[in-house]
Formats: C-alpha cells, structure tokens, sequence
C-alpha cells in the first residue's frame, strides 16, 4: 500500500509516471545486463548473485532503472505504471 506522501516517491520514482516496464527476474537481469542495481522507489538492493528464488523486478526499456514487485504493484495505479514484454 502507499500514501500520497509515501517516502518512496522523494526518491525521484515519479520521473517513471506512464512509463512501460517489463518483469524479468534478477537472475536474468544480472546475467544480461550485469551491474548493481536498485530499486528506484524504496532503494532496495537487487540481489547480484544469481538466488534460487526468482524474484521478479521491472526494468525501463533502457535498462537503467528498476523497480522492484511490491513497488510496481504499490505504485502502479498512482503513476500509471504500464508492464510490457517487448523491449528484451
Ligand atoms: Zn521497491
């Protein structure tokens, strides 16, 4: 759930407002596009090691930013948030 003040959103997660992201999971964002990522709204370290539960993250087209699931869903609504499968 989330606030119209929620912390998340001083972090600069609004930028995203409209924008297409696609699921992936961290194993595969690691493998394809190594480097360390968080998420853009609560700051959360993606896991870099390739975990054995996958773990579902969101990525922009440019795979630069992330937002993880609880996000994604939380914030969805609020900014518009779309989910695509046709950048990767
Ligand atoms: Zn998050």
């Amino acid at each position: 759930m989330m606030e119209q003040d929620d912390w998340r959103l001083l972090c600069g997660g609004d930028a995203l407002r409209g924008q297409f992201l696609e699921p992936m999971t961290s194993n595969e964002i690691n493998r394809r596009f190594p480097g360390k990522r968080h998420c853009a709204f609560c700051l959360e370290q993606m896991p870099a090691e390739p975990i054995p539960r996958n773990q579902v993250w969101f990525l922009t087209a440019d795979a630069e930013t992330c937002v993880c699931s609880d996000c994604f869903a939380d914030f969805r609504e609020y900014l518009d948030l779309q989910e695509t499968d046709d950048f990767f």
